[in-house]
């Protein structure tokens, strides 16, 4: 009887006290459809969103009000593919030997924040060390600022493969990384290294489907997996819940992951008919990552700042993601935002929209892949992605109208995750 006294008092006591906070809207993008409206109120209580209001309503005294009249209020972004653990430099390859795990969570809270306060909210992660799970907890658990981390935790590959982690290196230093280092060899293997992902804690599996441009090897476009290895990582993943993603430049490989029933293709480079034909039948996504292709097709011309093995490639590839992103879209393949950040710069990542207008994409299509649609990819629509009534509350600004001019997703200046306000520029 006490207790439950208690409990009712406490209900009492925090139904009082719970405070309400009305952010008033110049122009509001819900992201559930293509309008801009103009004049709306979003409450927000406990870290939800608890109702939408037409206009800007007469307040008690006391209530808090967060003026974004003259904004565009829009949901948290929504990154489908970023490195939060890493950042390209000359110096990248060399820091595998020197660099201690927290020496490398240490530096990556300075990139989580930089993400948080470009307006991204949520990301997917999708490989790394392991540290990334790590970060993950950190910002969830409230120790550090930074977005909602999605992770795939280390990301697989097959031996000599795009994920294999020791390409290049000298030969008694290679070993022979197993499954549980997210390298396989066969069907039992992508059992085995999905479940070792699963117990190490990724939300999600991420696999290299085909070679890469920034792994020390020749290759950047062959596919790595037989169809049964495809088969059995999707099957694993499915048995645990996760979702799927597959790093791809050439078709061949492209194909077998989606033929294996991948969520996602990342890159997607090479792209053929076959494949776009397929992804729309599936209902796979391709995440562009256009801001990377460009990136390494640039950088790749600064003399020594990639290994000389891997110039070509990035010559090669980099520069034509833009354009089979344009075909994609074209064709009618469903698009999801996703940069590849920590190939670029973090905090850089909504330059990826400019990209994505450029060819073709109308502005508001651009935003909802990185809102709406991002969040049906990671299944947390329910949660994220929109702003409804009943959602977390995850709400960004920018000045001006974004879908007059898509550069304004660059310059954000109000960021809230969870109900709580990390960015209010006046
Ligand atoms: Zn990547």
């Amino acid at each position: 009887m006490r207790l439950l006294c208690l409990t009712i008092f406490a209900i009492l006591v925090s139904g009082l006290t719970a405070q309400k906070t009305y952010l008033e809207c110049g122009r509001l993008i819900t992201a559930t459809n293509d309008e801009v409206l103009t004049e709306q109120t979003i409450v927000v209580e406990d870290g939800m969103i608890l109702e939408i209001l037409s206009g800007y309503p007469r307040l008690a005294e006391g209530s808090e009000v967060i003026d974004l009249r003259d904004r565009t209020v829009m949901p948290g972004l929504i990154d489908l593919h970023v490195h939060i653990e890493s950042q390209s430099s000359k110096t990248r390859y060399l820091e595998r030997f020197t660099m201690d795990p927290a020496d490398v969570a240490l530096r990556a809270t300075t990139y989580c924040d930089k993400t948080l306060q470009a307006g991204f909210t949520t990301v997917r992660d999708l490989g790394g060390s392991g540290v990334n799970v790590s970060l993950r907890n950190a910002i969830s658990a409230g120790h550090i600022p930074g977005p909602r981390i999605v992770t795939a935790e280390k990301a697989i590959g097959t031996t000599g493969g795009h994920a294999d982690p020791t390409n290049g290196q000298r030969s008694d230093l290679m070993g022979d990384p197993g499954p549980n280092e997210g390298v396989i060899n066969g069907p039992e293997d992508a059992y085995a290294a999905v479940r070792a992902r699963y117990k190490k804690g990724a939300d999600c599996i991420k696999i290299t489907a085909t070679g890469g441009v920034l792994s020390v090897a020749k290759d950047g476009s062959g596919p790595q997996f037989t169809q049964e290895e495809a088969n059995a990582i999707v099957a694993a993943a499915n048995d645990y819940g996760m979702t799927t993603a597959a790093h791809a430049h050439g078709a061949e490989g492209m194909k077998r992951a989606v033929i294996a029933g991948i969520t996602t293709i990342e890159h997607g480079t090479l792209m053929n008919k076959e494949v776009m034909d397929l992804m729309i039948e599936n209902g796979t996504y391709y995440v562009p990552t256009i801001s990377a292709g460009k990136f390494v097709a640039e950088k790749a011309r600064q003399p020594g700042f990639y290994p000389a093995i891997i110039v070509p490639k990035a010559l090669s590839i980099g520069a034509q993601i833009q354009n089979t992103f344009k075909k994609a879209y074209a064709y009618g393949v469903p698009i999801a935002f996703g940069t590849d950040t920590g190939v670029s710069y973090h905090g850089d990542n909504a330059r990826e929209f400019e990209f994505m207008v450029e060819a073709g994409m109308p502005e508001i299509a651009s935003i909802r892949s990185a809102t709406e649609v991002a969040a049906k990819v990671l299944r947390l629509d329910e949660q994220i992605g929109t702003i409804k009534a009943g959602l977390r509350a995850d709400i960004i600004a920018v000045p001006g109208n974004p879908t007059e001019d898509i550069k304004l997703m660059t310059q954000v200046n109000f960021v809230m995750k969870d109900g709580k306000v990390y960015r209010h520029d006046q």
